[in-house]
């Protein structure tokens, strides 16, 4: 049996233009989570991502850290440490002299933005190999998101995307980084739809991407402390529900994160 580790809990804090967000909602947003006291609430990690832009800006407010107990991470990271690399992610040794802990790799926005420039999945899931080894050399806590579209779902395509995306994606993942390792399950047809696949659907999910690692890595199933969290349509209303699955270690929330006081409710859900 795996060790019993708290709950991870992130916010994916989408504060897009095209949501009008500005720095001064990014501050009164996580000011409210301190007031909230996400951060402090027993068997629960609380972590926010955030767009580049703002990392800095999160590392000044670092009262969230401090004061909230809240760890401030980037959407982002380069697969790159040195060079010259004009317009690309952060590289992870930057994030970590700003202080940022952990990092999102493989986001169903970012894989589509590889997607519509025509890259096949197999090679996005190398770039994520690349970038996963690199930010967990440095000492990055990584999140890896993994998830079938609707099409792959529709066509029973959903345990071979899963393989894949975790052979190809985390093969040269060494073992003693495993317990620095997350695996988000956000089936790319829920994410900001709030639709939620069946809690069968999601054990089940979770539990093959636990024995792909397993293989993958070749590590015996009760020496690791990777933790598969859900994301997709997570709201207070279904979060108990979630968190009762087996397996399900956490949850990754988009869009209820950008309402303090809901995600308060997640984090505090029994
Ligand atoms: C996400 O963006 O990672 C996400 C899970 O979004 P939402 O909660 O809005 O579905």
């Amino acid at each position: 049996m795996k060790k019993q580790l708290k709950k991870f809990i992130g916010a994916n804090l989408k504060l897009n233009p095209v949501s009008n967000n500005s720095q001064s909602d990014l501050i009164r947003l996580l000011t409210g989570y301190v007031s909230e006291e996400v951060g402090k609430v027993p068997n629960r990690e609380v972590a926010v991502f955030v767009p580049t832009i703002f990392l800095r800006e999160t590392v000044v407010k670092s009262y969230i850290r401090n004061v909230g107990n809240i760890l401030a991470g980037a959407q982002e990271v380069s697969e790159h440490t040195q060079g010259a690399y004009t317009g690309d992610s952060p590289s992870p040794l930057w994030l970590t002299q700003l202080g940022i802990t952990d990092v999102l790799v493989g986001h169903s926005e970012d894989r589509l933005r590889y997607e519509v420039l025509g890259a096949n999945p197999n090679s996005i899931n190398t770039l994520y190999n690349k970038k996963i080894s690199n930010a967990l050399h440095h000492g990055l806590r990584v999140t890896y998101c993994v998830g079938e579209t609707l099409d792959q779902k529709n066509s029973g395509r959903t345990k071979k995307t899963l393989e894949e995306q975790i052979e190809q994606g985390l093969s040269q993942v060494p073992i003693f980084d495993l317990d620095n390792l997350i695996i988000a399950y956000e089936p790319r047809w829920t994410i900001g739809t709030g639709k939620t696949p069946s809690e069968e659907d999601i054990r089940a999910a979770h539990q093959y991407s636990l024995d792909v690692l397993v293989r993958t890595c070749k590590i015996g199933d009760d020496k690791y402390k990777t933790r598969v969290i859900y994301g997709g349509g997570v709201s207070p209303e279904n979060t108990s529900g979630l968190l009762k699955i087996p397996c399900v270690d956490g949850l990754l929330v988009g869009g209820a994160s950008l309402d303090a006081h809901k995600f308060s409710q997640i984090v505090k859900a029994a």
